[in-house]
């Protein structure tokens, strides 16, 4: 590439870092469309350092020919689990020198209320983070923990902080306040905040670019649906309304996650099983869901074998599932007035046709929208498009989201690369 920068974009969670360098033309920031802009990012590697704190932690490194390094080795914490990832990356012959890369990237989870776009990671974007541990223990401290190796091992590079809630801060206080006692949200800022604003934000954008360059008001429903799932209402480019609350819990049922659930049966419980609200807290997000309901497994594609030889939890998950997507796309489309479009996306919207199905059954009668059959059963693994019949009243698409790519690029942005 001509005049090219790399950037390495890194996703940490408190035991793992993920992370995929790119190599960004200069070009790509004159582009006007995410499409455009996405031709001029290439990526390098990709990879993965996981069970950091173990004695057999593991250090992955995917080149985009396919080959891949794999180191088992103790890592006791991020720090070790950063100067492997950039010794790798040398041994790969991936960069000559650490010296070429210009600019980290930082998916960070929570924002609070202080974030609506990117941020240099600076001292500020480091003490709101500190502050909004409370609300995200695990992602929160993670972020921080890495975010402090990559400076240590390339104190010269800017580092960037892309909040997955930044996205949906348009929300107005109608959608982001809960009805508690109002001293609760000014003493505690306890209000929904949203999750996957990254990939919502790319959703609409892609959609509105690719579909509608012309029109000036575009209404969208993007269905970011994988293993955790969330639904978002975005009206000229801007998030009205979204399914996650203050924590990804909310909303939709997911692979673990209960969604929306009422809250009396947190106190009801505890007395039931005798567990602690910490010990159900941790059940309603790690062994709920799907894998609650079905009692077979977080993934789609395991219920979905079973849902086949007619197993009758298998059956009902899936249909609790299909339901819980749907009266979230009606009920975006009651707040935005009138849809343009819904986009389907994520691990379970982008590869499985009955998963999507199932759900615009559920909305067909309601809201006009048709699923062709042929289309819908060839978008998978990528593959991008319309799965609508032509007489459907909203078109619905599916496109492949890209979080890496955004936070690629809001990096080079914010740092003026
Ligand atoms: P996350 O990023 O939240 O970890 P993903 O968006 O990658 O999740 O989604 C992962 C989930 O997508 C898997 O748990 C599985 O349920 C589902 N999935 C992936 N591939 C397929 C497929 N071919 N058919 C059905 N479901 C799939």
């Amino acid at each position: 590439m001509s005049n090219s920068k790399k950037i390495m974009c890194v996703n940490a969670g408190s035991s793992s870092i993920k992370f995929k360098l790119y190599e960004m033309d200069e070009k790509a920031s004159l582009a006007k469309t995410i499409a455009e802009k996405s031709q001029y990012c290439k990526a390098l590697c990709s990879g993965l350092v996981e069970r950091i704190g173990h004695e057999d932690a593991r250090c992955i490194i995917k080149k985009p020919d396919g080959s891949k390094s794999e180191k088992v080795l103790p890592i006791h914490n991020h720090d070790e689990g950063v100067q492997l990832v950039l010794k790798g990356l040398i041994e790969e012959k991936i960069v000559a020198s650490l010296d070429e890369i210009q600019g980290v990237g930082n998916r960070v989870v929570q924002g609070g209320k202080y974030f609506s776009d990117a941020h240099v990671f600076d001292q500020y974007t480091y003490d709101r983070i500190e502050e909004l541990i409370p609300l995200d223990p695990l992602h929160a401290e993670a972020h921080l923990t890495c975010f402090n190796a990559f400076k240590k091992a390339l104190p010269m590079v800017g580092e960037v902080a892309v909040f997955d809630t930044a996205f949906h801060q348009t929300m107005e206080p109608k959608e982001y306040m809960y009805a508690i006692p109002y001293e609760w949200y000014e003493k505690y800022a306890c209000r929904r905040y949203g999750a996957h604003g990254t990939s919502h934000k790319y959703l609409s954008q892609f959609a509105k670019e690719k579909y509608f360059a012309d029109k000036e008001h575009v209404n969208i429903i993007t269905c970011h649906i994988g293993s955790g799932a969330s639904v978002s209402a975005v009206k000229d480019g801007k998030c009205i309304a979204t399914s996650m609350g203050l924590t990804p819990l909310a909303g939709v049922m997911m692979g673990t996650r209960t969604g929306d659930i009422d809250p009396s049966c947190m106190p009801y419980l505890c007395t039931c099983t005798g567990k602690s609200a910490d010990e159900i807290y941790d059940i309603y997000n790690h062994h709920s869901g799907l894998e609650g309901v079905s009692g077979i497994s977080n993934d789609t594609r395991d219920v979905e074998a079973e849902y086949y030889k007619g197993n009758e939890r298998a059956i009902l998950a899936m249909d609790m599932y299909a339901s819980r997507i749907a009266e979230y796309i009606m009920m975006y489309y009651g707040k935005l007035g009138h849809v343009d479009m819904i986009v389907c996306s994520a691990g379970v919207f982008e590869n499985s046709p009955i998963y999507r199905k199932m759900a615009f059954d559920n909305v067909e009668e309601a809201l006009g929208v048709k699923i062709d059959e042929k289309l819908n059963e060839e978008k998978v693994r990528g593959q991008w498009g319309l799965i609508s019949t032509p007489d459907s009243k909203i078109p619905v698409a599916v496109i492949p989201t890209d979080e890496e790519l955004m936070i690629c690029l809001d990096t080079a942005r914010i740092l003026g690369l």
